[in-house]
């Protein structure tokens, strides 16, 4: 759902094994800046800059069992899970934290979530209070409000109910929602006739199977019960977006007053189903995707009420498995971990809780966290660099020859309205309305879900508060928010490999300063470029200049759509052109960054043998070292927006004249080569 509202840097990359270091605020842990021992210097780099920059890595750094890739992120998330754990376990291991206090809630939900004992025996029992909700449902109208009951927990059996500033009038928060109800990641997976989509399929519907046997089913009412859940759930699939579709800012706008809801899918009690939510009050509402809820409307009287009620059955397990008993836990794994990604076994569990309760309660961590792990001096320099991106930015629109003078001046105003966040909120969130007991750590969970689902919809209809987070400080990652104009650098992403503050600055520009790059060239990917400096959607563009825009970007969607990366799996050049662009334009400003830093200096040294211009390439493809396994690539291709690792780089490099200069031996001939005229200059 976030990945609609923010267009992130990266991630989902992280996973990974580590045994690193702790390290305390004010001494933080030497991490070296770039390692030449990473390369493959056999290779020639034109041919391949990837394996030219990782090879050496790739070769040495084999996927552990409990990851489904090894990267360079891995090593920082897990650095970060140790820093992390250390607030965690003070916090559970605490006797004296006043009941109430964000301390006592960290403790005593971290410890809930490690008594497997009591979790175990329990099974299903803590969630008694939904499966009667089910049990209880007689009509249709019941199996609408047994869906908005579970609504208010964040469950969301048809599709998520939230809030977020109105794309047409980006001052005012309006309710929003977004389809869900399909277990299988994406559309596609219903209806792909491959060999490997038909097996995932296949598998797909013993785990349903498996699962209502886990909820007492007899097999054959459990093989019933999968293939009606596989059928409305093929459904649904029919009438949604396609990924590429659910990109599209005008598509997705689609605000509805209730009269507009009730015309869309008069079978759905949209009024009822406010209520039931405890939002009564609710007057208008922005649908993703019209289509889907018709579908939705249209299910209601054509499906018994016996199927809803399976349909029901399946939605409360499936988001709570991974919380509750082993059998459930570990057949949720079977499918969704080692069918859909080939990961081998079970992350241990501490890292599993860690992650969860850091979710759950993640500015109260985040507060702790930036005290111990955040150096002001990190805040500054990082805030600094930003300026110095704007800047390049700034003198790279003035210079591009394509655009015209009127789309410019808009295109200015809108970088320079562009906010930036650093570190972590100025204020923070209060949680003194949540409770965490000891009793369930499902329940634990529920219950802040619960608190999340309050808070996102008290703010319709109240002003946008600006100083709001809406990623956490401990977070590794980066994004750009569309209805805000505004650039996000959470603490956890400023820490090596990617800001360096032991590093020479080309290897600085290379890693954090192109991430800084790319979240600022998302206000102007072809997603981002239809908001305006206030984060309306509304055309600012020439017809001219739009259509220029276009043509550039068709020359990246029919470049990438070329990029076998696995036997006939294709990264997908629509899906992924908002991050190609971003990734092409954040290279592009970060180094003319680095330039401008450079005026008045002398000239840096090699170091390690490379020039610092060298340097700053070799960082930039370093920070993207990825050993994946094929499961997972094959779905990431399906369902990422962004390229896979190895893409990242040479789908990059070779598009930008400035490498060529970096690496005069790169010439016609070489693999990869892109002669002048075929590459295509956006930012
Ligand atoms: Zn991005």
């Amino acid at each position: 759902m976030k990945k609609l509202i923010v267009v992130i840097l990266t991630l989902a990359l992280l996973q990974s094994c580590g045994n690193n270091v702790k390290k305390t605020g004010d001494t933080l842990k030497k991490y070296p800046a770039f390692d030449v021992h990473n390369m493959d210097t056999t290779i020639n780099p034109g041919n391949d800059f990837f394996a030219y920059t990782n090879g050496t890595w790739l070769k040495n750094n084999p996927i552990p069992a409990d990851k489904n890739s090894k990267d360079a992120f891995d090593e920082l998330f897990e650095r970060n899970r140790e820093n992390i754990k250390e607030i965690i376990t003070d916090a559970a291991s605490s006797k004296d934290a006043p009941q109430g206090s964000n301390k006592q809630k960290i403790g005593t939900f971290y410890n809930s979530g490690m008594d497997t004992v009591k979790i175990n025996e329990e099974g299903i029992k803590p969630l008694k209070k939904f499966f009667d909700k089910i049990e209880s449902v007689r009509t249709i109208e019941d199996v609408q409000m047994a869906g908005a009951y579970f609504q208010k927990y964040s469950i969301s059996p048809f599709f998520v109910l939230f809030s977020n500033q109105d794309s047409k009038n980006s001052n005012n928060i309006i309710a929003q929602c977004y389809q869900t109800g399909l277990g299988l990641p994406e559309k596609d997976y219903y209806f792909n006739n491959d060999e490997s989509t038909k097996m995932i399929r296949e598998k797909y519907l013993e785990h349903l199977k498996k699962m209502f046997i886990l909820l007492k089913d007899e097999p054959a009412v459990a093989e019933k019960n999968a293939s009606i859940v596989m059928r409305m759930e093929t459904q649904l699939a029919k009438a949604s977006f396609s990924n590429v579709e659910n990109q599209d800012p005008q598509k997705t706008y689609n605000k509805l007053d209730l009269d507009g809801l009730n015309k869309l899918a008069p079978e759905i009690k949209w009024q009822a189903y406010f209520t039931q939510t405890g939002y009564s009050g609710l007057k208008d509402a922005n649908v993703y995707q019209p289509r889907f809820f018709k579908e939705l409307g249209t299910m209601m009287k054509t499906e018994t009420v016996d199927s809803w009620k399976t349909f029901l059955r399946w939605q409360l397990i499936n988001s709570t498995a991974s919380f509750i008993s082993k059998d459930f836990e570990k057949q949720n794994f079977d499918f969704y971990y080692t069918t859909l990604s080939g990961q081998e076994k079970m992350e241990p569990r501490w890292k599993l809780v860690l992650d969860v309760t850091s979710g759950s309660l993640g500015e109260a961590i985040g507060q702790l966290y930036v005290e111990k792990f955040f150096p002001p001096a990190a805040k500054e320099r990082m805030t600094a660099l930003v300026m110095n991106l704007k800047k390049s930015l700034k003198q790279r629109i003035e210079n591009l020859a394509w655009m015209g003078p009127k789309t410019k001046e808009e295109a200015l105003a809108k970088l320079d309205k562009m906010g930036v966040k650093v570190g972590y909120p100025n204020k923070w969130r209060d949680y003194s309305g949540l409770e965490i007991t000891s009793d369930s750590y499902v329940m634990n969970i529920l219950n802040s879900q619960a608190f999340e689902f309050r808070f996102t919809m008290d703010k319709v209809g109240k002003p946008v508060d600006r100083e709001e987070w809406d990623m956490t400080p401990q977070t590794v990652n980066a994004g750009y928010y569309p209805n805000r104009n505004e650039i996000v650098f959470p603490a956890g992403i400023l820490q090596p490999p990617f800001f360096n503050l032991d590093a020479d600055d080309a290897v600085n520009y290379g890693a954090i300063g192109m991430v800084i790059g790319h979240e600022m060239t998302h206000g102007f990917d072809n997603y981002g470029r239809q908001f305006d400096k206030d984060g309306n959607l509304r055309d600012w563009w020439t017809k001219e200049d739009s259509r220029l825009f276009d043509d550039r970007a068709a020359i990246l969607i029919e470049q990438y759509n070329h990029y076998e990366v696995l036997d006939s799996a294709f990264v997908n050049g629509k899906l992924t052109l908002g991050e190609n662009i971003a990734d092409l334009g954040g290279i592009t400003v970060a180094y003319n960054a680095y330039k401008l830093s450079l005026e008045g200096k002398e000239a840096p040294k090699p170091i390690d043998g490379f020039s610092d211009k060298q340097r700053f390439f070799l960082s930039y493809a370093q920070i993207w070292r990825t050993n994946m396994r094929e499961a997972e690539l094959r779905k990431r291709v399906k369902t990422d927006e962004h390229s896979p690792a190895k893409v990242r780089i040479n789908g990059v490099v070779y598009n930008v004249p400035e490498f060529y200069e970096a690496f005069p031996s790169v010439k016609e001939g070489d693999k990869l080569f892109r002669p002048a005229a075929q590459r295509p200059v956006i930012w």
